[in-house]
């Protein structure tokens, strides 16, 4: 299997990148903001407590998204690979993303990180608002405040990755095909 991470702040173009590379490379894309988007959308419990904490820009508890991606990895046994957009965003997502790969006898083949400026992620995310839907998209503060968790609890996770070796960084600004281009040299290198 080759199990890719998507990683990058919010706003650095993981979901456009997400589904390009998914096409190109055959692998199931696996995102927990989606994931959580359709608990929204299906009027779940689990939805209705997550809402409440994106809406304000935080971060929904391990459990919960650790739990989907549990469920989630064994409802594809067969995928050549997956890609996790979105996840791990905590270093105890990472400890136990490692465990559920080990039990199935595979590992993360690398982690790619998009570097975009702060003042880039933000004009980008407030464009995106406008047409997306997405309510945490809409509010200058929601869109600060996740920036804020990403530094804080999240930019930590590559280096994690990097304590083994398996981090590349990619620059996140110019076009989406530059961009692409730029990641499938990386992934290419990797693919044994
Ligand atoms: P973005 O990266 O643009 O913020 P996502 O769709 O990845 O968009 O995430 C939206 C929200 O979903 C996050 O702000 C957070 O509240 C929640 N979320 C998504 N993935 C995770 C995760 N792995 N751990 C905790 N919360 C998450």
């Amino acid at each position: 299997m080759f199990n890719l991470i998507l990683f990058g702040p919010p706003g650095s173009g993981k979901g456009t990148q997400s589904e390009k590379l998914t096409t190109k490379y055959g692998l199931k894309h696996l995102s927990t903001g989606d994931l959580l988007r359709s608990e929204i959308a299906q009027h779940t419990a689990l939805g209705l407590e997550a809402k409440k904490i994106m809406d304000k820009g935080h971060l929904v508890p391990d459990e919960v998204v650790i739990g989907m991606i549990c469920t989630a990895l064994e409802t594809y046994p067969d995928t050549k690979g997956f890609l996790f957009d979105g996840f791990p965003r905590t270093d105890k997502q990472a400890e136990a993303l490692d465990k559920l790969l080990e039990l199935k006898k595979t590992t993360i083949s690398v982690m790619v990180a998009l570097t975009v400026s702060e003042e880039e992620l933000v004009k980008r995310l407030a464009k995106r608002g406008e047409t997306s839907g997405r309510s945490d998209d809409t509010n200058e503060g929601v869109i600060r405040a996740r920036i804020a968790e990403y530094n804080s609890k999240t930019a930590a996770v590559a280096d994690y990755y990097k304590s083994f070796d398996k981090v590349v960084m990619v620059k996140g600004e110019g076009s989406v095909e530059e961009i692409f281009n730029a990641l499938c040299k990386e992934i290419d290198s990797r693919i044994i």
